[in-house]
């Protein structure tokens, strides 16, 4: 008996797939079966669909351990005191694992423009939806973020873009507050970057720590 896969499109994806490049990397998908993943990197990328990890740097499976939530937030790291209402913690739990277990070299908090979490914390989230609690208070993590770039007063088509990027420069922070991240840097076994990936031409920049800002990332240039 077999069954029949719901969702054509994802049927003959994993058709193609099974007999594309799983069968051309049979060696690497067999190897990381039998021994377990080493991923390089911890990404922590946005839930966007346009906007997937593997897809922009090209990677072969095993290469990124990735995170995906809401405007690609990190929270500042908080113990619950295991009473009735403890949070469950996703993000900071793929943190943990990715440390403590996968001990990745890099951790990237990876934004991009056009961010519909970030909108909605510019905007606020329009009534039209209906109460949407989850999202509110998750998108609050970043209310510095905007606070900062309604205060720095740019240019309006700019403010959505200042915006993804503080958010990001907090997010950066905010890992810093998990001990294990903070011990793994101190022992130069871990470093921290901040992407930002333009949707409309597929640009890259890189936070510059030392600039205190973002800077493109030179080639991949999609016109050579
Ligand atoms: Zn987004």
């Amino acid at each position: 008996m077999t069954a029949a896969m719901p969702i054509p499109e994802l049927e003959a994806g994993w058709r193609r797939f099974r007999s594309g490049r799983y069968r051309e990397q049979r060696r690497l998908f067999d190897q990381m079966a039998r021994e377990g993943q080493r991923p390089h990197t911890l990404m922590v990328a946005c839930c966007d669909s346009r906007v997937d990890p593997a897809i922009l740097f090209d990677c072969d499976p095993g290469e990124l351990f990735v995170v995906r939530n809401v405007a690609n937030l990190v929270p500042p790291c908080e113990v619950d005191d295991g009473g009735p209402h403890t949070s469950f913690h996703g993000t900071s739990a793929a943190i943990e694992f990715g440390i403590s277990v996968l001990a990745v070299d890099h951790i990237v908090v990876l934004g991009h423009s056009q961010c519909g979490g970030i909108r909605a914390l510019i905007e606020g989230i329009p009534a039209a939806f209906g109460p949407m609690p989850f999202l509110s208070s998750w998108i609050a993590l970043a209310d510095e973020a905007r606070e900062r770039a309604f205060a720095a007063d740019p240019e309006p088509a700019r403010l959505a873009t200042i915006c993804e990027q503080l958010a990001i420069g907090l997010s950066l922070r905010n890992l810093r507050t998990f001990p294990a991240v903070r011990d793994r840097i101190a022992a130069g076994r871990l470093s921290l970057h901040g992407l930002h990936y333009d949707l409309r031409d597929g640009a890259l920049s890189l936070l510059d720590v030392d600039l205190g800002r973002f800077v493109a990332v030179d080639g991949g240039d999609a016109d050579a």
